[in-house]
């Protein structure tokens, strides 16, 4: 219980009443901000990893546009490409803030393999965890986790982003059992390179969210077509492309989970998704922080180092403080994770948060830097193009909004 607050006489406020600053639930868990030594020594795994292995390929991997299958397998090989699925299907056995910790590591090196851990992580192998039959993890899931194949997750379409629900792919019923699939879809990331893919599909004449159902379809089933490639601004090298389906015939042992709950799969995979990037982003905010500190030490202006002056000192302080925040919003997002199984609203705030926090600090780099950081090649113009795409995907920055609004307006 707390004191009774003044009445504040406020604009806007005389005809209602005293206004409670705590208006917002007290949580009844709190996170614990000490790493265990297995979070710490993932952490550690992955970092060695990053630095050694992925760092010296991001460049390459960014200009040459080409999805880095090597780099993908080695990262399998650490329990990097099924980190939260148990080791008795093939996984790493980790809990989402050892997974949280490693993404950050591995982004500060590759934005790029982030997202495709992402991806192979979250929006395949854990939905196909969690809602896919003992046939279909038993086929598929110790391939996928150990990074010997490959996910992708195909929900976008050319007229169903943000509207996922309005899905022009049609899944029609066989006779005698089975599905044909036939429909186009968008900004597939890894299907260039992978081997299995989620698809989303409607009930064929039927709209809205429970017509969506999902189906494992191999990359290499009749009537997949690789479509034109994603070419992208930043993270490149995702293998990214339309995915076409010209009358997929699959079996009805292809539909993962229930008719009608592809919608909630998906929602439910985003919500991890959406750790794994907000992770990603403050990976790249983080090097982007680095890199700006570093040159203000370095560069003189006037017979003095910038860092002397207080307007490059104050970008560094907000900057630093906006990682941390967001940081600390991840870390809370991904204990809640591992605590229940839902952590909707926890997501959306750290994926909002985090990937406007790194977008900050890498535009503030950009300013300390200037013609240094604006030069084609430079890291730093790397990240610049790599980080805004955290704001877009999975779920624009507009989205996690909506989510946490309609949390905060429920009560
Ligand atoms: C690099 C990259 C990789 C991707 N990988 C995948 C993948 O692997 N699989 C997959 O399925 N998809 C993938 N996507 C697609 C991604 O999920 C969508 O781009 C995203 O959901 C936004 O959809 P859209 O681009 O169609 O934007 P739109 O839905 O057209 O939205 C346009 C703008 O309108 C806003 N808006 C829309 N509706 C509302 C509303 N009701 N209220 C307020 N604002 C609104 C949006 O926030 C946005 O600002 C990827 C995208 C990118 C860029």
């Amino acid at each position: 219980m707390h004191a009774p607050f003044p009445p504040n006489h406020g604009p806007g406020t005389k005809d209602q009443g005293p206004v409670d600053p705590i208006s917002l639930p007290l949580h009844d868990q709190f996170m614990h901000f000490t790493l265990t030594p297995e979070q710490l020594a993932f952490q550690q795994a992955a970092r060695r990893f990053a630095r050694e292995t992925v760092a010296p390929l991001a460049a390459a991997i960014d200009e040459r546009d080409e999805f880095p299958a090597d780099l993908v397998k080695a990262a399998g090989a650490r329990g990097l490409m099924g980190v939260t699925i148990p080791t008795a299907w093939g996984g790493a056995g980790r809990d989402y803030v050892s997974y949280a910790l490693a993404l950050e590591e591995i982004a500060r090196a590759s934005a790029t393999l982030a997202v495709i851990l992402v991806v192979n992580n979250s929006l395949v192998s854990e939905p196909l965890l969690r809602f896919g039959s003992e046939d279909q993890k038993r086929t598929w899931l110790p391939r996928l986790a150990s990074g010997e194949r490959v996910g992708a997750f195909a929900l976008s379409e050319e007229d169903a982003g943000t509207d996922a629900a309005n899905q022009q792919t049609a899944a029609a019923s066989l006779p005698g059992g089975g599905f044909r699939l036939t429909g186009r879809k968008t900004w597939v990331t890894c299907a260039a390179a992978a081997d299995l893919v989620l698809v989303f599909a409607g009930e064929a004449g039927q709209t809205g969210k429970r017509a969506v159902s999902a189906f494992l379809v191999p990359m290499n089933a009749r009537g997949v077509v690789r479509g034109a490639r994603n070419e992208s601004m930043g993270v490149r090298g995702l293998g990214g492309i339309d995915l076409e389906l010209a009358d997929v015939d699959v079996g009805a042992d292809a539909l993962v989970g229930a008719r009608g709950a592809g919608f909630e799969m998906a929602r439910w995979a985003f919500e991890g998704a959406r750790i794994g990037i907000a992770a990603q982003a403050i990976g790249i905010g983080q090097v982007a922080f680095d890199e700006a500190r570093a040159h203000a030490k370095r560069r003189h202006t006037f017979g003095k180092p910038i860092a002397t002056y207080e307007a490059i000192q104050f970008m560094l302080a907000d900057s630093a403080t906006e990682l941390d925040a967001a940081r600390m919003l991840t870390l809370k997002a991904a204990s809640t994770k591992d605590a229940q199984d839902q952590c909707g609203v926890e997501a959306a705030m750290a994926k909002l948060y985090a990937s406007e926090a790194a977008t900050h600090a890498t535009d503030r780099a950009m300013q300390i830097l200037a013609s240094a950081g604006y030069r084609r090649g430079s890291i730093l113009e790397r990240l610049y193009r790599d980080v805004r795409a955290a704001e877009i995907y999975p779920g624009t920055s507009e989205v996690q909004r909506m989510i946490i609004s309609g949390a905060v307006l429920r009560k």
